[in-house]
């Protein structure tokens, strides 16, 4: 998107303002399905959590994804942008076994990820198929928070407790159709991965009924210069051949499987927000924007480190800043960040705002939660309302005749 685009969204539908550029979100897709070419039968399943507008949820319908979701409404959500229930696949973590009821009754596929819940299911449906969560024990990433493969990780059953899950299995009659893993946010060593991979085939042999085998995600995108991106060509060629050997040993053509959120969604999102003041004090300059980590968690959330671009004066003569938010708390969203020199008014524009920016954003503070706008052949549409405050007070019972007298009698004294 071109910055003349992003000012004219911000000056059409106000600030703070997200923007998704659908012909990224296209292009992302169809480089990872043509990475994988060699497979017969490929199922991107799109992680509904990193952006879950659904606008958003359409187009990926209409690029012949499916749906991976995490809760019961975010299953909801994909049946209303019109993703058939067998394209959906729903992947709880510590959920009730009557929220997965709950998904399995609108006929969605069924992931479990620990032995009680696995043998519970099994004793009351056993004609359902499930798919099962497998935690490889593989830590993809660098970063304790968002690598979920290791040993005291609370995801997936692990590869110990195989013998067990099949006594499960052969007692209840149930019927395995897949088996999964999501072992971390950063692919960065597809050797790592694929190492992984092989624990996952080597578990997929226990299992006669398989359908699919789905590898998760983890696809690392780049956020800022220097950043290392997972490599997705040599990861497609890698796995492919690896799991269409697999497919000839095991006697069928299964599914390959991912579910891709961060890859898909992130670099096609912009974070629009206009700078109230410039402040400068002994050491720093500062620029407080007009909004926080209420909008934008990440930087303060994960230490994620987002570009900003002053777009209202790209040509500027390039200066230090630390870029704030107007939270009163520490919300800062870059350190010392050389920018275009930055006058009040000006909109600075947030990059990789795509993935897990608008779904984490919360009113605190009392704020409301931001716009969001789908840019598509050359056209903005307003896919989000800001709030207002009624969106604040509406789940509110203001119990006020509790304090009423109260109130009249301190006035009184
Ligand atoms: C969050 C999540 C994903 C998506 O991860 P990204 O890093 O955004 O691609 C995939 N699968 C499961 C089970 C998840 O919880």
């Amino acid at each position: 998107m071109k910055n003349k685009d992003l000012i004219n969204i911000s000056e059409k539908f106000g600030n703070p303002v997200y923007v998704y550029d659908a012909e990224k979100i296209i292009s992302q897709f169809e480089r990872l399905t043509k990475a994988f070419k060699t497979v017969k039968y490929l199922k991107l399943n799109y992680a509904a959590k990193a952006l879950s507008n659904l606008s958003i949820l359409r187009l990926m319908n209409s690029l012949g994804s499916g749906l991976d979701t995490v809760s019961i409404q975010e299953v909801q959500l994909g049946l209303m942008a019109g993703f058939k229930p067998e394209n959906i696949i729903f992947t709880p973590n510590g959920v009730s076994l009557e929220e997965i009821e709950e998904a399995s009754a609108l006929g969605v596929r069924i992931n479990i990820d620990n032995l009680s819940i696995l043998e519970q299911f099994g004793n009351k449906h056993p004609d359902v198929p499930v798919c099962i969560r497998i935690n490889p024990h593989v830590m993809a990433g660098g970063n304790s928070n968002i690598s979920v493969g290791h040993i005291d990780s609370k995801f997936g059953i692990s590869i110990h407790q195989i013998p067990h899950l099949l006594r499960i299995v052969e007692l209840t009659q149930m019927k395995i159709n897949g088996i999964h893993m999501h072992t971390g946010s950063d692919i960065l060593d597809i050797e790592v991965f694929l190492y992984a991979s092989e624990i996952l085939f080597d578990t997929a042999k226990n299992f006669k009924d398989l359908e699919f085998i789905d590898f998760g995600s983890g696809f690392k995108v780049p956020y800022k210069e220097g950043d290392i991106e997972t490599n997705i060509e040599e990861l497609g060629e890698k796995l492919s051949g690896r799991f269409n050997t697999f497919c000839k040993e095991y006697g069928r053509e299964l599914t390959l499987a991912f579910e891709p959120g961060k890859f898909l969604v992130s670099e096609a999102g912009y974070f629009l927000a206009r700078v109230n003041v410039v402040k400068q004090t002994t050491s720093t300059v500062f620029a407080s924007v007009d909004s926080g980590f209420n909008h934008l968690i990440r930087p303060m959330l994960y230490g994620a480190s987002h570009q900003i671009e002053n777009i209202s004066n790209p040509k500027g003569r390039e200066r230090y800043y630390s870029v704030v938010g107007y939270i009163c708390e520490t919300d800062t969203f870059g350190n010392n960040r050389r920018i275009n020199e930055i006058r009040e008014g000006d909109i600075l524009c947030f990059k990789n705002a795509g993935a897990y920016c608008f779904t984490m954003a919360s009113n605190y503070n009392s704020r409301y939660r931001p716009a969001e706008v789908l840019w598509h052949e050359g056209k903005a549409s307003l896919i989000r309302k800001r709030e207002t405050f009624d969106d604040l007070i509406k789940n509110q019972i203001d119990i006020k005749n509790l304090f009423m007298a109260k109130v009249e009698s301190t006035e009184a004294k």
